[in-house]
């Protein structure tokens, strides 16, 4: 069940604070407040879901496409195409997931270590 109190609803209704990157009508892209890279980037989608399962299993085509594609202009605009970067997203406990709002990490700027 979808927690409608997590921070990034929260967020989302501008009850908290964030250092915005892009926002557009299906989504959100802000600095991550404890960067694991020079550029740490959270995206969230403004529909309400818990994770990358759930939102890919849910939400509709129409919101999917444009929550993706606005990923890539976010790239885009950090301008980190060319120099490479890392899509992380964290789901459940051994996922390691904190904030249970779905949402991906786009790490860059740097070289990344290696996990997988
Ligand atoms: P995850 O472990 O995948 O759920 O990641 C949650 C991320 O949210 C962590 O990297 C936190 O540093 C980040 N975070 C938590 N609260 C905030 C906040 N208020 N503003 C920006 N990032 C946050």
């Amino acid at each position: 069940m979808y927690d409608h109190d997590n921070i990034f609803a929260k967020i989302l209704r501008e009850e908290i604070p964030c250092n915005k990157v892009h926002e557009d009508e299906h989504s959100l892209f802000f600095h991550d407040i404890n960067p694991q890279a020079k550029i740490h980037i959270l995206g969230i989608p403004k529909f309400p879901c818990i994770d990358y399962y759930e939102f890919i299993s849910v939400a509709d085509e129409k919101t999917l496409i444009a929550f993706f594609n606005s990923v890539n202009y976010v790239i885009q605009k950090l301008d980190i195409k060319k120099s490479g970067f890392r899509i992380i997203s964290n789901s459940g406990e051994h996922g390691g997931q904190e904030v249970p709002h779905f949402h991906v990490h786009i790490l860059a700027g740097e070289k990344i270590g290696s996990l997988v």
